[in-house]
């Protein structure tokens, strides 16, 4: 933090922010009584506000952030892009060369049954496609009833009208219904609030033959796809026990259902693999991917499409109707082409995987010790505890505070105040903090949710 900060006049910000900035997921009286946090610049896993305040920022932006603030080998990449062609569509048998090279690289990188790339803006734009390719999909195939997509409850999968409809966030339901119809929703493998008498290998079985028993429930001929988060982020941080992926796997196998894995998230090292499918040991149709592939310095989006359905697409289906302006954007392109090459040289991926994902794991389930901490757990550079109100012998005897209580969001209050961002979803705290975070960072992130803990008791 050397570089001298700009003066901001936070105060007349603030009024022309709750003045004329309709923000996203935000209660907008509530916003005008306290003002709106201005951030002004970044520098590796460091935020600074327009106060002046430093605030170490666990939450990788919106979880997008993976090389960190201020690498400027990303703002050059851009710039020259823009001076060279800032933009062409895809469209009509055109195409851009850092759309080109970055379509080959993402194939290289993920799985072998994915050898074709469709950019889109966002992540919600890709699930979007998923939704549209796999109904077409099935129409190829013959089987146009085929239309039902399975999905599970408090996942996210964006908000755009297929967005919200595939995701299972009841808040966004609530408000006009499902857009789409031809989607239902399971349970989520959620070892602490569904497991109780079980391990939680037993459990992952239980919670994947949800799924079984919805196909058998709707009739295999009418379902054309899961789709799934390998860990669920926005509905906190769920991460499924180790059986579960497996057996979901087999049942998409047994009824020829097509696997979606979003990786808006997971992908591009936030578990510790390039994407989150490898590491649950499955074998995704279609992957989302967004955030990560330019660590969100440029939106960008899109879906991995493997062989299974691209041959069909490709083979039968003739012009697939569907597709955005900024569809293969060069400039976003080409910044996605140099946060992957950081990636790759700085071994971040690797680096989360054996170093410091491992460091985080440890230090992160030291917080279980916490009068106010039910379970605590991680996976790669993703973690989440719950906050309770008394403990129990075991996680499903442990106390819960009433919703009312807003407990999590005390808790937030406090690391927003002590200079670091956590996220709260219900009384469950989440993290998802830049790949670059170094084990002393570590220790200072733990440090500030033991010291926000406290101040929550
Ligand atoms: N899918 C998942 C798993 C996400 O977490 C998100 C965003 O948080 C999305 C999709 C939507 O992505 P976007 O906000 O880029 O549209």
């Amino acid at each position: 933090g050397a570089q001298q900060q700009e003066l901001y006049d936070t105060r007349a910000l603030q009024k022309l922010d709750s003045a004329h900035y309709m923000h996203p997921f935000t209660d907008h009286q509530e916003l005008a009584a306290k003002g709106a946090r201005v951030m002004v610049r970044g520098e590796g896993i460091y935020l600074w506000d327009s106060e002046g305040k430093k605030i170490l920022d666990g939450m990788s932006g919106l979880w997008c952030v993976n090389v960190g603030y201020g690498r400027t080998s990303i703002s050059e990449a851009v710039y020259r892009q823009m001076e060279t062609l800032p933009f062409y569509n895809s469209f009509f048998n055109t195409t851009n060369v850092p759309a080109v090279r970055l379509a080959a690289l993402l194939v290289e990188l993920s799985p072998p049954q994915f050898n074709h790339v469709f950019f889109t803006g966002s992540g919600s734009e890709g699930n979007d496609t998923n939704l549209r390719m796999v109904r077409r999909y099935w129409e190829l195939m013959g089987c146009p009833e085929r239309q039902t997509i399975i999905s599970r409850h408090n996942a996210y999968h964006g908000s755009t009208v297929a967005g919200s409809s595939l995701g299972g966030m009841g808040g966004m339901h609530a408000q006009g219904g499902l857009p789409v119809p031809g989607i239902v929703h399971i349970g989520q493998p959620n070892y602490v609030e569904a497991g109780r008498g079980m391990t939680e290998d037993q459990f992952g079985l239980a919670a994947a033959g949800w799924l079984e028993a919805k196909i058998l429930e709707l009739g295999a001929d009418k379902v054309a796809a899961f789709i799934g988060e390998p860990v669920q982020g926005a509905g906190g941080v769920i991460i499924p026990p180790a059986t579960y992926w497996p057996e979901i796997q087999r049942i998409c196998d047994q009824y020829g259902v097509l696997l979606i894995a979003d990786e808006v998230i997971c992908g591009f090292g936030r578990l510790g693999a390039w994407f989150g499918s490898e590491l649950m040991g499955i074998r995704p149709d279609l992957i989302t991917f967004a955030k990560g592939v330019t660590s969100g310095y440029v939106p960008l989006g899109g879906v991995l499409v493997g062989d299974r359905v691209a041959d069909v697409l490709i083979e039968k289906g003739g012009d697939f109707n569907h597709g955005f302006t900024y569809s293969g954007h060069p400039v976003a392109c080409a910044a996605a082409l140099e946060n992957i090459r950081i990636l790759l040289d700085e071994r971040l991926v690797e680096q989360v995987a054996q170093s410091t994902g491992p460091y985080l794991k440890e230090r992160f389930a030291s917080l279980a010790d916490h009068p106010l901490v039910g379970y605590a757990d991680s996976c790669g550079f993703v973690a989440g505890l719950n906050l309770v109100r008394k403990k129990g012998a075991v996680v499903h005897d442990c106390e819960a505070f009433k919703p009312e209580q807003g407990v999590g969001m005390i808790c937030r209050g406090y690391m927003f105040g002590n200079g670091m961002i956590m996220r709260a979803v219900g009384d469950r705290m989440i993290i998802a903090p830049p790949l670059v975070m170094t084990k002393a960072q570590i220790d200072e992130m733990i440090g500030k949710i033991r010291f926000c803990l406290d101040a929550t008791l």
